[in-house]
C-alpha cells in the first residue's frame, strides 16, 4: 500500500492514504535514499509503500523525492536531518515591525530553496501596521525581491487585506510556511482555512503525543485539495555541502550578473572587474542583498564595504 507521510515522531510515521485514512508506520532496516544517509531517513511529504501489519504498517519503501529541506544542524554531527519532502513551493511570511524579519534571515531562507529546488514566494505581512518609516523599508525590499525574480504579495490577516491572493497561492499546492514566530502564519491560515486551526492543534499535541511538534514538520490537507507543512520551532534551514562558489548561483540576481565578471571564478569580493560590484555601484543591485551573501560567502561581516544599517 502506498501513502503519504504527514506526521513523523522520529521513531513513528503518521501516513495518510488517498481515500483520507491514516495509519502509524515504523521503519525496519536501514534507508538509505538518493545517497543521504539520515538518522531520521523518513521526512513530512514521503511518498512511501508500507505493509499493513494489523493495525500498524512497516515503510518498506521510501519513492524517490522530487524535492527535500533539510533542518539546520543543531550538533556537530555530519548527520542529515530531512525535515520535509516533495514541497511544490515554500512560502516566507515576515514582517517589517513587529517582529521585524531581518534580511539575514530572509536571504538564507531564500537561498536555501534555490539550493534545494524549491519555489519561494514572499508574503509581506501586518500591512495594517506601517507608518511611512516601514512603508518606505518596504518599497526598498519590494524593488530588491522583485529584482531577484520573487513573486510576493502584501497582507493584513487580521484586517482582510489580500487574503484571496493568499488562499489562490495555497490552494492545491503542497507548501511550506515558514517565518519567524509572530510574523502571523497561523492567523493567515486560519483567516483562509478556518477549519485548520494550527495554533490549537500545535497545543493539543504538545498535552497530547509529546513535545514532537518543536522539532519536526507535520502536514495538514486543506479543503480544496493541497496541503500546508508547518515548522513550528525550528530555527533555520541547513545547507548540505555548499560550497563557497555556488552561494552566488543560489541568489538569482548576482548569478545572473556572473557571465559579465572579468573571472569566470569570481567571487565578487576583491576581484577586479567584477560586474556584482559594479552593479552595487550603480544601485542596480539591492546592498542588503549583497551583505547577505558576503555573509555567506567570507563568514564575516566586518570587512563588507557595502555594509548596510538596519539590517
Ligand atoms: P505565527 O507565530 O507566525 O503563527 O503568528 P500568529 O498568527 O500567532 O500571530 C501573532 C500575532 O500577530 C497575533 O497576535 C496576531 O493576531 C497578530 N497578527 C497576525 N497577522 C496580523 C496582521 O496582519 N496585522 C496585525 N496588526 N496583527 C496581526
Ligand atoms: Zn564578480
Amino acid at each position: 500500500m502506498t501513502g503519504t507521510v504527514i506526521r513523523s515522531t522520529g521513531s513513528w510515521y503518521v501516513v495518510r492514504m488517498e481515500d483520507g485514512t491514516t495509519i502509524d508506520c515504523r521503519i525496519k532496516g536501514k534507508f538509505r535514499i538518493q545517497g543521504i544517509r539520515s538518522t531520521n531517513p523518513v521526512a513530512v511529504g514521503d511518498v512511501v509503500d508500507f505493509d499493513p501489519e494489523e493495525e500498524r504498517g512497516v515503510i518498506t519503501k521510501i519513492h524517490d523525492r522530487k524535492n527535500y529541506i533539510v533542518r539546520k544542524s543543531v550538533n556537530l554531527s555530519k548527520k542529515t536531518h530531512i525535515l520535509a519532502a516533495n514541497l511544490d513551493q515554500a512560502i516566507l511570511v515576515t514582517t517589517v515591525a513587529q517582529p521585524k524579519t531581518l534580511y539575514g534571515f530572509i536571504d538564507r531562507f531564500l537561498a536555501t530553496c534555490e539550493a534545494y529546488d524549491v519555489p519561494a514566494i514572499m508574503v509581506f505581512n501586518k500591512m495594517d501596521i506601517y507608518g511611512e518609516e516601514e512603508l518606505a523599508e518596504l518599497e526598498y525590499m519590494k524593488a530588491a525581491y522583485g529584482r531577484a525574480g520573487y513573486q510576493y504579495i502584501e497582507t493584513s490577516a487580521t484586517e482582510g487585506v489580500n487574503l484571496d491572493a493568499f488562499h489562490d497561492l495555497i490552494k492545491g499546492k503542497t507548501s511550506l510556511v515558514a517565518g519567524h514566530s509572530g510574523v502571523g502564519k497561523s492567523t493567515l491560515i486560519n483567516a483562509v482555512e478556518p477549519d485548520l486551526d494550527l495554533r490549537t492543534q500545535r497545543i493539543s499535541d504538545a498535552h497530547g503525543q509529546g513535545q514532537h511538534t518543536t522539532t519536526f514538520a507535520e502536514m495538514f490537507q486543506l479543503s480544496e485539495g493541497g496541503a500546508i507543512i508547518d515548522t513550528p520551532g525550528i530555527r533555520g534551514f541547513g545547507l548540505i555541502d555548499m560550497e563557497r562558489e555556488e552561494i552566488g548561483d543560489y541568489f538569482p540576481e548576482i548569478f545572473e550578473l556572473k557571465s559579465d565578471c572579468k573571472f569566470h571564478n569570481c567571487l565578487h569580493l576583491e576581484e577586479p572587474g567584477c560586474a556584482v560590484k559594479a552593479a552595487l555601484d550603480d544601485n542596480k543591485l539591492a546592498p542588503t542583498r549583497y551583505q547577505s551573501y558576503f555573509w555567506m560567502v567570507t563568514g564575516n561581516e566586518d570587512d563588507n564595504p557595502y555594509r548596510q544599517d538596519n539590517y
